[in-house]
């Protein structure tokens, strides 16, 4: 925990110094995907919710159970639902990177998909806004269908457009996947933090929010004491003023 604040300190400190000569504070958005139940790994990332006062979104696949995941969420402020794929498959033709929703695909058959899942999220009491496509393969076809029900979006790495859908994305990835999950590893992490920071101060985007991305039933030992680390460094977390996407707080 110590040597994680030290190089917090020592690699994005200055950057965050400047942000705060200038006046502001980054304003960090959270997503954590593939939850279907509570757990006691969704407990612990809800307490960090809690903890640091930073407001969550939970990306949850419709097949899980959802009523007792919003029943969880809602003891915690500011936590929000969004719907994680259909059945979070992978349908990708065989040599195409991982996706949910393929060049077969015809959009009336997503907005169909969307449909249901969203009747998933209203009877556990829960007005879905935000839909977040696994593997962040933000298909065409899928973003046809998600306008056509005025869904937001939210994929990786790029910054908030202003056109439909709306988009929020995450930037920041705590893990690494291959060839298997584990931490990415403070210096990787911070470094691109540091970088997307500097771009933003650089272009007066103070409001741009920067998108930390957990996967709560894949964190090692390391990832989760990076995360409360890096929590703890960038409160007060500024909370985004995104109305229409909360639903569960
Ligand atoms: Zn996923």
């Amino acid at each position: 925990m110590l040597l994680n604040r030290l190089l917090i300190k020592a690699i994005v400190g200055p950057e965050l110094a400047r942000w705060k000569a200038a006046g502001h504070w980054p304003a960090l958005w959270w997503r954590d995907d593939d939850a279907r139940q509570p757990t006691p790994a969704l407990d612990r990332l809800l307490t960090l919710s809690n903890r640091f006062d930073a407001p969550l979104t939970l990306a949850a696949v419709p097949d899980g159970d959802i009523a007792a995941l919003a029943k969880t969420c809602r003891q915690v402020r500011g936590v929000e639902l969004a719907i994680h794929g259909f059945r979070h498959e992978n349908r990708a033709p065989s040599g195409k990177p991982a996706g949910e929703v393929n060049d077969h695909d015809e959009v009336a058959d997503v907005v169909l998909e969307l449909g249901v899942a969203l009747d998933v999220f209203r009877r556990a009491g829960v007005v879905a806004t935000l839909f977040v496509p696994p593997w962040n393969n933000v298909h065409p076809t899928l973003k046809k269908a998600l306008a056509l029900h005025g869904l937001g979006l939210s994929g990786y790495g790029e910054r908030r457009s202003l056109d439909a859908p709306a988009r929020v994305d995450v930037h920041l990835d705590l893990m690494r996947w291959k060839p298997r999950p584990r931490f990415r590893g403070a210096a990787r992490f911070l470094l691109r933090a540091r970088r997307l920071l500097a771009e933003r101060r650089r272009a007066g985007l103070w409001d741009e929010p920067l998108g930390l991305l957990t996967h709560h039933l894949d964190h090692d030992a390391d990832s989760w004491r990076f995360l409360e680390a890096f929590l703890s460094t960038v409160t007060p977390i500024r909370r985004l003023d995104r109305p229409r996407f909360l639903n569960a707080s």
